[in-house]
């Protein structure tokens, strides 16, 4: 599956937007990533009022596959989980259990929760209400 189109993510990224670099990981650190992305703070965040969301916190933002790269550890490092009609693959260290945000191979993207970028300062990211709850089975 090629990246996703940047216009065809859940928020469509602007056009000739520039990108900032982020990074961010899990918990123990065992996992480090750098994402390129419009700023997080201009732009929406997904809150999802779905099970798994509530269940893990995600506040979630979205790239092309190719926007998203690991600088330490692996998705050997990572257990994943997978619901309901198995699209989505839930991604964790499996050391300290930090939900990075799950894939959806099927899309070529990815999804990051905000919760594990570097220094993000959660009181600043525009909140958008998401009910994946309706979509459930
Ligand atoms: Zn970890």
């Amino acid at each position: 599956m090629p990246p996703a189109d940047p216009k065809s993510l859940p928020f469509p990224w602007p056009d000739d937007v520039e990108l900032e670099t982020y990074h961010g990981g899990c918990h123990c650190k065992k996992i480090r990533y750098e994402l390129q992305h419009p700023d997080i703070y201009a732009g929406p965040v997904m809150n999802c009022n779905c099970s798994i969301c509530e269940d893990r916190g995600y506040l979630m933002i979205y790239a092309p596959e190719d926007k998203f790269h690991f600088t330490s550890g692996s998705e050997a490092d990572l257990t994943s989980y997978e619901f309901g009609s198995n699209v989505i693959r839930h991604r964790f260290c499996k050391s300290c259990g930090s939900s990075l945000g799950p894939v959806v191979a099927k899309r070529g993207m990815v999804v990051i929760n905000t919760r594990t970028i570097e220094d993000v300062d959660l009181s600043r990211l525009q909140l958008h209400k998401g009910n994946g709850k309706a979509r459930e089975v």
